[in-house]
């Protein structure tokens, strides 16, 4: 140890005449604990990662598939997450490839509680094989073909040295990928074609219907075409930020309505933006390219009630569009 912490200190100063130096009596470790530390620290690492997709996918799942209906882009699906070592950086593949068995080929990460591919008995491991006897992902060339029409398929199970055929039936989804980054920050963002939620938000958020809202919101930034607007409003006044306030105002407006389709608790969200409060009282009053925290609060209130109200008249849980002036 001792040798590398000099060496560093040689490499950056060896011009200088002195070269300093930490000046307490350190404790000294051995390198095979280091390496077991290292491996325990990576197992709960990943097993971390492992809790929020579960809990990602669980929660976004039904948001995707309630709301196929108002999505502008659909797919047939069967309720699989697949990955390979692709999926990760070069410095986490040894692990990935211990902890969750990661192959160099798709294989079934996770199966949708409830979902087509639950029911017909696919499991996690499983590898699902083409027409042309490859290994499938869930989202590829060779599922979305498949699965084309979105009538009954079948489609071929590799489990360990078994192998078999499932019938299974599809269903609609909204096209849009479910993404987990690990960062600390609280933040969700839309791409136009995937949404992403950081690990602190996930942690931010109380309840499954606190993270059903941020996915929904999400979700309506791309099914409304924000990206492609804010871009498009960039190119023409150079400024984005001011026009992406009522943006997000709309993604908060269709997105609870999302929510409440998907079956989750509109009311059990009305917290949400006071406690975002709590993180830095100098945002409440002032936002330079988002509503307000109490803007946001006191219009999601009001969506609340005009959703009630539909509910209560057995009106159909759609969005209010503007009505083309005569
Ligand atoms: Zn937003």
């Amino acid at each position: 140890m001792r040798f590398f912490r000099h060496s560093t200190c040689f490499a950056g100063l060896l011009l200088l005449s002195g070269c300093a130096s930490v000046v307490t009596e350190l404790p000294e470790i051995d390198l095979p604990a280091l390496d077991r530390e290292r491996v325990s620290q990576e197992t709960e690492a990943f097993a971390e990662i492992d809790r929020l997709h579960a809990r990602l996918w669980d929660v976004a799942y039904p948001v995707l598939r309630e709301n196929a209906a108002l999505c502008p882009k659909t797919r047939a699906d069967i309720g699989v997450v697949t990955f390979s070592l692709d999926s990760y950086p070069d410095d986490m593949k040894a692990a990935a490839k211990r902890e969750f068995n990661a192959k160099d080929y798709p294989t079934v990460r996770r199966v949708i509680k409830g979902s087509p591919a639950d029911k017909a008995g696919i499991k996690v491991g499983d590898t699902l094989v083409s027409p042309e006897s490859k290994p499938m992902s869930a989202i590829g060339k060779d599922m979305r073909t498949l699965l084309k029409d979105g009538a009954q398929a079948e489609i071929r199970i590799s489990r360990g040295k078994e192998s078999f055929n499932v019938q299974i039936v599809p269903q609609n989804i909204c096209d849009y990928a479910i993404k987990l980054s690990m960062r600390s920050t609280v933040n969700a963002y839309a791409s136009g074609r995937s949404m992403t939620m950081t690990s602190g938000m996930m942690n931010f958020t109380k309840s499954d219907d606190e993270l059903a809202l941020i996915v929904a919101h999400e979700l309506a930034h791309n099914t409304m075409a924000h990206v492609r607007k804010i871009v498009g409003n960039l190119i023409l006044s150079g400024f984005a930020t001011r026009y992406t306030r009522p943006f997000e105002t709309e993604a908060d407006y269709v997105g609870l309505y999302y929510l409440v389709r998907a079956g989750y608790d509109a009311e059990a969200t009305s917290g949400l933006w006071a406690r975002m409060a709590l993180m830095g009282p100098r945002s409440v009053g002032r936002a330079k390219t988002h509503p307000t925290y109490p803007d946001r609060a006191l219009r999601l209130a009001a969506t609340r009630k005009e959703i009630a109200a539909k509910q209560l008249a057995g009106e159909p849980l759609v969005p209010n569009f503007k009505t083309p002036k005569p």
